[in-house]
């Protein structure tokens, strides 16, 4: 199975990263998002991001504008159609990505690889609503893109092993290394990682620290390079919640119910870094704690 042409739908923080790496490995990339603003936003945030890599001497002046004639853009999904590959990475809701594939499949190719950057919702579920599910898994990058090492790869129920494969074998031509997980809510980095956000969260709303006093333990005291806060902020306030959500409806444990103080943050639309508002303000110089 030969994979050259990339479709990404969606074009937030994951795409404009995936759509990054997927053009300087050489794959050509059309992107697409109903938000005419995010695409133009996501090419100019791409060329900056390979400006600083080829000023670091990490890619060259000739890698750079290879890459950026290797992707395009457009707001019409169903030309995504004669990709080799499809990378669904739109917002965390299930009703958005299972009407993208829905929309998609009338125009897909027989070959077509179907995959979603979910960090939590059911492969399986998802794969059940398309013509292919045997040609459908979870291509979960990490964000962000072009700087983390780590591709989760999701095998649904129904995947076959040539789908699995196919996708390890552009893990691997990206140059990033692929780790396995069961389709089961959130995987396994967010199964690990967002329970220990949801309870600094907590750890906040009782009152127990501040965010600077919670950032700073976690990063001094357990040796995290970001505190939990600071990382809650940078993956999205919004996409947080909406991980705790599929864990505790998922797993039905009452250990995963997510913390009010989260909910609160994102009813105020104070997202994270994304919004320039969460536990940090970003609308200053050097973000200041909100609480
Ligand atoms: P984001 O909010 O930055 O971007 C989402 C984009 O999807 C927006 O530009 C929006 O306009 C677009 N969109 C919404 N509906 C659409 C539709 N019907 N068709 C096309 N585009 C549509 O979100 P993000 O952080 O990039 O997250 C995207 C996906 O990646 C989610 O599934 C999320 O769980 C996953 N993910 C996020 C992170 C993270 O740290 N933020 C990490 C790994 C995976």
């Amino acid at each position: 199975m030969s994979i050259q042409q990339v479709g990404i739908v969606g074009a937030g923080q994951m795409g404009n990263g995936i759509a990054h790496v997927f053009a300087l490995a050489g794959f050509d990339v059309k992107m697409t998002d109903i938000s005419a603003d995010a695409l133009t936003a996501a090419v100019a945030l791409i060329d900056r991001n390979m400006t600083r890599q080829a000023d670091k001497g990490l890619i060259s002046q000739d890698d750079k504008s290879d890459a950026m004639k290797r992707i395009t853009t457009t707001q019409t999904l169903i030309e995504l159609g004669p990709s080799d590959l499809i990378i669904e990475a739109a917002t965390e809701r299930e009703t958005i990505k299972t009407a993208i594939f829905e929309d998609l499949v009338p125009h897909l190719t027989p070959d077509t690889i179907l995959t979603s950057n979910t960090s939590s919702i059911s492969i399986t579920r998802l794969a059940a609503r398309t013509d292919r599910p045997e040609k459908f898994m979870g291509f979960h990058f990490m964000n962000p893109v072009p700087i983390m090492q780590l591709v989760e790869l999701i095998r649904g129920i129904a995947t076959d092993e040539a789908t699995f494969k196919a996708c390890h074998g552009v893990v691997d031509k990206l140059g990033k290394t692929a780790s396995t997980s069961e389709d089961f809510p959130a995987f396994i980095v967010n199964r690990i990682l967002m329970p220990m956000i949801n309870e600094a969260i907590y750890t906040l709303y009782e009152g127990v620290g501040s965010v600077k006093s919670i950032d700073t333990s976690l990063k001094l005291g357990a040796n995290h390079p970001m505190g939990p806060l600071e990382l809650a902020d940078f993956i999205g306030l919004d996409t947080c919640l909406a991980i705790m959500n599929v864990l505790h409806d998922g797993l039905a444990d009452t250990k995963y119910r997510p913390c009010p103080l989260l909910t609160k943050y994102v009813e105020a639309g104070w997202l994270g870094r994304k919004s320039k508002r969460g536990f940090y303000d970003y609308r200053g110089d050097t973000p200041v704690p909100t609480r």
